[in-house]
This record gives structure tokens, C-alpha cells and sequence, in this order.
């Protein structure tokens, strides 16, 4: 009876693993499928400078599912990194995104573009002329309009290759942006080593920045160090008006959030820069410290 029970309990405590495989292989499948099918597509948030307005926006990927409609990458995550797939979706990514963003430029609408590129994409040996040929192909798109984002979240296995790779991004005009910062477990080491363009505070601390003297401070302090470094930031999650005002003061002049845009269509982008207005007029307005 003992060891039955014993087989059981065994049995029991296999079963989840065998069926988080199954979820991957399905989520895999999936993707797999929307990719051969034309059923990825992005969209897109703008980021407003407070000041001046749209500086830029940030390419995220969404999956047209034919029963469950719109998937955001929370729902595929996983094929993101998985092996082949990872690059042929960052490929597609690349390609789309640049290209969109080219068409904005001929019409006058210049807006950097940012991408989300996974570490796996990024440590595969084809990632640098992945971005080669979508530069080359939409040559009327400066390099220096198009920022790739590396997130914290995803540890890179090796980070020398990857230091390397964006050392050559940079070469080519591209920016980097360290993204979700601060939510990783070497924000420091990677700010430090990295060569970086852009930090991305992290909703996470940006959310009760309002109520929360921690993250009010870590927030000051992220953006102060920027500052110091002479790099871009940007508060990422900014969902209410208070939240604009607050960064505001805390000199943080980038803002991404539901209470700029939601992430739209393409379409809608051209439109939505039009009508835009900077959200708070203040005369106090503190210029940016000097570089
Ligand atoms: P991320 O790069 O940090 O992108 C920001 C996410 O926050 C987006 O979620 C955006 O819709 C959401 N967001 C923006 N403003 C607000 C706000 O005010 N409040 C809240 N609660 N959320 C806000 P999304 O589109 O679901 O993407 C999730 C993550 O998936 C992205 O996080 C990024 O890490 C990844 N991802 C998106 N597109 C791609 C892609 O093309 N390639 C890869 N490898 N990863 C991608
Ligand atoms: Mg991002
Ligand atoms: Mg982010
Ligand atoms: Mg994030």
C-alpha cells in the first residue's frame, strides 16, 4: 500500500511537468502556425517627450488568434525564445516594424522606432545581419531612428557575445535601450557594461510611484543617474494624469503609458500624432539639466 501510495504521490507530482511541455508545445504550435499564416502583426505606443510630443514609438507584438481574437505576447511568450522560432519571429518583427516606419518618414512623420528583441535572437550568430538587411531594405529610414530594446527579465547567457553584438548595433547607428529596468537581478551591472542609449523604468516601480515613497525615490534616483550618464529615460506604465505631473517634476521627460496611448493599429498612429498635445502646459517647466 505504501508503495502504491508512494507511486501515486510520484505519479501526481510528474503530471504538471509533462503538461507545462504539452503548454509550450501548443503555444509553439501556435505561433508557428500565425507566422506561416500572416496572423502576426504589430502594434504601436507612442512615447511623448513632454515637451515637444511623440519622439517615438514602440513596436509590440500581437497574434490574430481565429478564435480568441487579439493575443498580446503574454499568451506566447514562450515561443519568443524558443529555438528557430525565436529568430524567425524577431526577423518578422524587424522587417515589419522598419518598414512601417520608413513609410512614416516619407510622409513626413519622422518617429524613432523601438523594438523588442529577445536574447535569444540577440545571441543567435545571424542577429547582426538580421538587422543589416532590414536597415539596407529600408533605406530611406535613418539607422539612428531605430532602437532596439533588450529586456533585463531575460538573463543573457552570454554576455560577452551580447555586449559584442550591441557593441556592433551602435556602430551601425542603432540605439539600445535597456527595458523593464530595474526589474532584473544586474540592472547595475548591465547599465554599467552595456552600452545603452535609453533606460526604461519598469511599470512595476512606476505604478505607485503616487503613494509609495520606495518607489518615488527609485524612480528619482534612476532618472537622476541618468541624467549623470547623459542618457535618455523613459517611465514606462504611466496611467494617469497625477503620473504625468509627478514625473514631470521628478525631470523624467519620456513617458509611455495608457495616459499618453494605448498601443493602436499603424494606422491610427499618423492621427493620433495630429491631434496630440503636450498634456500639462506649466510655466514652470524645468529645462534638462545641463549635459
Ligand atoms: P514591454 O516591452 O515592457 O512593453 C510594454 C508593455 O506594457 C506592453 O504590453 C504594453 O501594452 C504595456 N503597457 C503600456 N502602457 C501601459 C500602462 O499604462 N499600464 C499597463 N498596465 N501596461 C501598459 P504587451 O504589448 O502585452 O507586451 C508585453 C511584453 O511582451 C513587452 O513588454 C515585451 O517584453 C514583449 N514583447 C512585445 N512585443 C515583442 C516583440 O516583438 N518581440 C519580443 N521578443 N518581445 C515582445
Ligand atoms: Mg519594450
Ligand atoms: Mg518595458
Ligand atoms: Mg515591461
Amino acid at each position: 500500500a505504501a508503495k502504491a501510495a508512494g507511486k501515486d504521490r510520484f505519479q501526481w507530482f510528474e503530471w504538471p511537468m509533462d503538461q507545462r511541455q504539452k503548454d509550450r508545445m501548443e503555444v509553439y504550435k501556435m505561433a508557428e502556425a500565425a507566422l506561416n499564416q500572416g496572423r502576426l502583426l504589430l502594434h504601436y505606443q507612442p512615447v511623448v517627450e513632454i515637451a515637444s510630443g511623440p519622439v517615438a514609438v514602440e513596436a509590440l507584438l500581437r497574434l490574430n488568434h481565429p478564435e480568441r481574437g487579439l493575443l498580446s505576447p503574454a499568451a506566447f511568450a514562450s515561443a519568443l525564445d524558443a529555438p528557430r522560432l525565436a529568430r524567425r519571429i524577431g526577423r518578422f518583427v524587424l522587417e515589419s516594424a522598419l518598414a512601417q516606419a520608413e513609410t512614416w518618414y516619407r510622409q513626413n512623420l519622422p518617429l524613432c522606432v523601438t523594438v523588442n528583441v529577445s536574447a535569444y535572437h540577440l545571441l543567435d550568430q545571424a542577429f547582426l545581419s538580421d538587422l543589416r538587411i532590414a536597415l539596407d531594405a529600408h533605406a530611406d529610414l535613418p539607422a539612428s531612428a531605430v532602437e532596439i530594446e533588450i529586456t533585463e527579465t531575460a538573463p543573457l547567457q552570454d554576455f560577452e557575445k551580447a555586449r559584442e553584438t550591441l557593441l556592433a548595433c551602435n556602430q551601425m547607428g542603432v540605439r539600445i535601450a535597456l527595458d523593464d529596468f530595474g526589474t532584473g537581478n544586474a540592472s547595475l551591472t548591465y547599465l554599467q557594461k552595456l552600452p545603452a542609449q535609453t533606460i526604461k523604468i519598469d511599470q512595476s516601480f512606476v505604478r505607485n510611484i503616487l503613494h509609495d515613497p520606495k518607489d518615488h525615490a527609485i524612480v528619482a534616483g534612476v532618472v537622476t543617474s541618468a541624467h549623470l550618464l547623459g542618457l535618455q529615460v523613459v517611465a514606462e506604465g504611466v496611467e494617469t494624469d497625477r503620473h504625468v505631473a509627478l514625473l514631470t517634476q521628478l525631470q523624467c521627460h519620456c513617458l509611455q503609458g495608457y495616459a499618453i496611448a494605448r498601443p493602436m493599429a499603424p494606422e491610427w498612429i499618423p492621427d493620433w500624432v495630429k491631434q496630440y498635445k503636450p498634456m500639462i502646459y506649466n510655466d514652470n517647466y524645468p529645462p534638462p539639466p545641463p549635459p
